[in-house]
């Protein structure tokens, strides 16, 4: 058995968030974390091997500088782990992403007791259909926004968050699970790790290697297969701060009629 955790190395936007002119992000400016919720999804697998000893392999598609965010995931305690890199790629929207993920897990070979760990949305894309797709392209289950695992067998139960509770689900393997905050506290990385993990198999997949995969043709990759096409990307303007009306009901809403009398609005 082994855990496949997809992870994305995302501007850290904590701090001061660079945008360039035409309103993207200025990702070379700024410092670079390991996306929030591919951490919890790192501690997950973490859990399930100190269970059953199953492989946990991480992956990610990025410039050559994510090897860093690799080497870090390995010093946790990830056993191997695969950089997708190649100016082919580059360019790519969610749908080519994920086609190239895809691939690049068939090359790393999927089997039936197999698991597919992603986050549940990256901080910087922010549209979680990345975990979605990469299931839809291998055309196994997926289950979404978990928030607890416990795994039996080739059978995993869920906790799927939903807006106003929980819901219990149980998947077969191989299957693919996005994963939120609320299903772990990630560890940190231990010295023995960080002095080790330069020693853990870290495989790069470039174009070459995955090009025979039949999801991997020049229109479905890069720019030119990426079917997204941003047109108009700008900040939102702040809000104003609110203004808290004190007493009782009847006192705030003859305050409110004052504040809304003196703009002339009734
Ligand atoms: C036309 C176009 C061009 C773009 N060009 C670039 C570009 O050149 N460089 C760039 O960085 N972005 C680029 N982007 C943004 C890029 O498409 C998205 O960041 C990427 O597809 C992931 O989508 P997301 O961030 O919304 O991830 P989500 O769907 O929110 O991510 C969900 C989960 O999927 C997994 N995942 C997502 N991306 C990766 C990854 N790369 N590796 C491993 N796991 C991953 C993680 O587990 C993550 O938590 C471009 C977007 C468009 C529309």
């Amino acid at each position: 058995m082994k855990i496949i955790v997809c992870a994305k190395q995302v501007p850290d936007t904590s701090g001061k968030v660079a945008v360039n002119p035409n309103g993207t992000l200025n990702r070379a400016s700024m410092p670079t974390i390991t996306n929030p919720d591919d951490m919890n999804a790192l501690e997950a697998a973490l859990r399930i091997k100190e269970q059953t000893d199953c492989k946990v392999i991480v992956v990610t598609m990025g410039p050559m500088s994510a090897r860093k965010m690799l080497l870090e995931l390995l010093a946790m305690g990830a056993d191997e782990a695969v950089l997708i890199c190649g100016g082919q790629f580059g360019g790519s929207d969610t749908y080519a992403t994920s086609q190239i993920i895809a691939a690049a897990i068939r090359k790393i070979g999927l089997e039936n007791e197999d698991i597919i760990l992603c986050g549940r949305q990256a901080i910087d894309g922010d549209t979680a259909q990345v975990g979605p797709q990469i299931a839809e392209k291998l055309d196994i289950p997926q289950v979404t926004y978990v928030a607890g695992i416990s795994v039996d067998g080739r059978y995993i139960s869920c906790k799927r968050m939903l807006e106003d509770g929980y819901m219990n689900i149980q998947v077969e393997t191989p299957c693919l699970l996005t994963c939120i905050k609320e299903l772990n506290e990630p560890r940190y990385m231990t010295v023995k790790g960080i002095l080790e993990c330069d020693k853990k198999p870290l495989t790069i997949f470039d174009y070459e290697s995955l090009k025979d995969d039949p999801l991997i043709e020049p229109d479905t990759i890069g720019l030119k297969g990426s079917p997204t096409n941003i047109f108009k990307s700008f900040t939102a303007p702040q809000k104003g701060t609110g203004i808290m009306l004190e007493g009782s009901d009847r006192e705030a809403v003859e305050k409110l009629f004052g504040i809304l009398a003196e703009k002339h609005l009734i």
